[in-house]
């Protein structure tokens, strides 16, 4: 898509931290954070509900890797993954993203929130409704051409470990 900041973030190399035929993570311009990573899927996704499986299981296999390597590199308080979906959720890129976010000591990010006590008929409502929905459906959309299946995210995880491991660029 020619006028989303995602897509052209691949023409920026030096900005991407680690890329393969499916997937990208890259330092965005504009940042949340020090060290704010954005990691995505090359071809364009509006949203995670329209996304592909298995780029939704590698893109999360690659943030925490990510994470793993900021917590040991960077000292930092903590990290936080965030998925803006939809304009409801603030979402402001028209890509799917995973956000890595480090979190500092009074970095006045607003992400924080206070739970509330929930009603318990509107849980229970929900939960009738997911189950029935997931009921019978609960299959893994495999890379084209594979079958799909129940996902194995342990799998996934190990047959792209040590290729990611001999991809990852640096990071300062
Ligand atoms: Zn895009």
């Amino acid at each position: 898509m020619a006028d989303c900041p995602v897509c052209n973030a691949q023409k920026k190399p030096e900005l991407i931290l680690f890329e393969d035929e499916d997937i990208m993570a890259y330092l965005p311009e504009e940042a949340a954070a020090m060290a704010h990573i954005i990691i995505a899927p090359k071809a364009h996704y509006e949203t995670i509900d329209k996304t592909p499986d298995y780029l939704v299981a590698w893109g999360f296999a690659i943030a925490k890797k990510l994470a793993a390597i900021l917590l040991e590199s960077i000292k930092l308080q903590g990290l936080n993954l965030l998925i803006e979906n939809g304009d409801g959720a603030g979402q402001k890129l028209p890509h799917f993203t995973i956000n890595l976010l480090p979190r500092f000591e009074n970095d006045g990010l607003p992400l924080n929130w206070t739970p509330k006590q929930g009603n318990i008929d509107e849980l229970k409502q929900v939960e009738a409704r997911m189950k029935q929905a997931l009921s019978g459906n609960w299959m893994f959309e495999g890379r084209p051409g594979q079958a799909t299946a129940k996902p194995e995210p342990e799998k996934v995880a190990q047959d792209r470990d040590n290729y990611l491991i001999k991809q990852l660029h640096r990071i300062p």
